[in-house]
């Protein structure tokens, strides 16, 4: 074997989850041996963790891969791999066909199989049988950093019509509460101070190791009695056409929770617990199981002013078209449950526009929705039918994409408005900031809304740090402001 450092390069496209992915893969290759590269002429192996949310996501991972083909055809010794959403959802091969020959091509769960392949591919580079069993149980390789993310759970049960995820990730499936508390224990003891839990639907967790709840956590039901009574007061099993239907009441609020109390606050409840952790964030939850449990989880001390909760539309229609499990209105009386527990939270959202089918009055109580919960920001997409997808086989994308771009526009300069007028609430306040870089002699930061600040600061010691901003100036994007000495 050569006895230099073989090297790596991941390139990550989509989404947070994507990312903590990229990082396992990166602990993958570290064991065995192999360094990372930003430069793709130095790698001897280049992985791309693709994503698969909108045709442009895809249409970037066919350009990346086709450049790295042509790279190939000078180094020919050159391992191509695509992994991420792409791959996990290409049952019938289209998108590996239209890349052209790529040497490794597997959903993210099987990253596990890496090493095994790499060396028959490369035994030059790497002698390994090793295969690990479970790919969350290997531990993220991660830059050093004050905040970090860690994912709870994978795929998703909810089959939303117009969503790849459940197709490229499969079912729901949950890490051990233990695995969670030690993986965040020891990022906090190595200097992460705000941590991030992620999953598809977040808040419908279940741990399925509740036993290594702390007794003391007042979301677990500890007692066998209080387990019986709450066993037969859980909703008896239904004839699956009510199970399936999306806006059937037993269909809201009832996951997450089962006969150990509600497994997502207990888990929020823990992470409080660890004392060098200051900030708590969780993204994203789904809102028919936001529990009362979970809302009051809100109120624990280290979690941020904040709560991320899709709607996608304000219409029950459109919802129902969707496949989204909540009415309007039980989304509504959620937000106000919110607001009423911790009053001043700032609210994010995603929003779809112009999905199949979606009339102007439709959309009008998107609009009307949005003004009623008074975002402070939203993500707004314009419908793009994904294949394979239950959206592109019920329905047909009628909406034009000029009249598409009109309604994001309309959003869009709503929630300008809306996040403007929000922000100047903030003036002349003071403001908490975890300082995470600081360049051209300025400081940026989120602060407990998670909303962007900036501070003149020469200070390099304060990245890390949470701070006090007393804010100066307003934007939509930023709040500006001097740190109190
Ligand atoms: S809840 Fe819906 S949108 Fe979210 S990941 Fe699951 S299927 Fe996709």
């Amino acid at each position: 074997m050569d006895n230099k450092a073989p090297k790596y390069l991941i390139v990550t496209y989509g989404c947070q989850m994507n990312k903590n992915d990229s990082e396992r893969i990166a602990s993958l290759l570290s064991d065995l041996g192999f360094e990372p590269t930003e430069s793709d002429k130095e790698a001897d192996l280049i992985l791309i963790n693709s994503c698969s949310v909108r045709k442009s996501a895809e249409d970037r991972v066919f350009g990346r891969v086709h450049d790295y083909r042509k790279l190939k055809e000078k180094n020919p010794n050159l391992i191509i791999a695509v992994t991420g959403c792409m791959a996990g959802r290409d049952k019938k091969g289209e998108f590996k066909a239209k890349m052209g020959p790529v040497d490794l091509y597997f959903p993210t769960s099987d990253m596990v199989k890496l090493p095994r392949w790499i060396s028959e591919l490369r035994p030059d580079l790497v002698n390994t049988t090793d295969l690990k069993s479970d790919y969350l149980k290997i531990r993220p390789l991660r830059a050093p950093s004050s905040q970090a993310y860690v994912s709870i759970q994978t795929g998703c049960n909810n089959f939303c019509t117009y969503c790849v995820v459940p197709y490229a990730r499969g079912f729901e499936s949950n890490r051990p509460a233990k695995d969670i508390m030690d993986e965040v224990k020891d990022l906090a003891a190595h200097g992460v101070i705000e941590i991030t839990l992620l999953g598809q639907t977040v808040n419908s967790y279940k741990a399925p190791d509740p036993e290594n709840f702390s007794s003391n956590n007042p979301y677990v039901i500890s007692t066998a009695a209080e387990r019986s009574i709450n066993m037969s007061s859980r909703p008896q099993r239904r004839d699956l056409s009510e199970k399936i239907s999306p806006l059937h009441p037993e269909n809201f609020r009832g996951s997450g929770r089962n006969d150990r109390g509600n497994h997502f606050a207990a888990l929020l409840w823990e992470v409080n617990q660890i004392s060098e952790l200051k900030r708590v964030h969780w993204t994203a939850p789904y809102p028919s199981q936001m529990s009362d449990e979970v809302i009051d989880a809100l109120t624990l001390p280290k979690q941020v002013n904040f709560l991320h909760l899709p709607v996608q539309s304000g219409s029950n229609e459109v919802l129902r078209r969707m496949n989204r499990k909540y009415t309007r209105e039980q989304y509504l009386e959620i937000i106000n449950k919110v607001k009423a527990k911790r009053p001043g939270i700032a609210l994010a959202t995603d929003i779809i526009v112009g999905f199949s089918g979606e009339t102007e009055e439709q959309f009008q109580e998107t609009v009307s929705l949005f003004k009623e919960v008074d975002f402070d920001i939203s993500y707004n997409a314009q419908y793009s039918p994904r294949s394979g997808t239950l959206g592109i086989k019920l329905y047909e994308d009628d909406i034009p994409a000029a009249e598409k771009r009109r309604r994001w526009r309309v959003l869009q300069e709503l929630m300008e408005e809306t996040a403007l007028r929000k922000n100047q609430e903030f003036k002349d306040k003071t403001v908490n900031v975890l300082v995470e870089k600081i360049q051209d002699k300025w400081a940026s930061g989120n602060t407990d809304e998670m909303k962007l600040c900036r501070f003149p600061c020469h200070d390099p010691s304060l990245i890390g740090k949470i701070v006090p901003v007393k804010v100066t100036l307003v934007q939509e994007w930023q709040l500006m402001g001097n740190i109190v000495e």
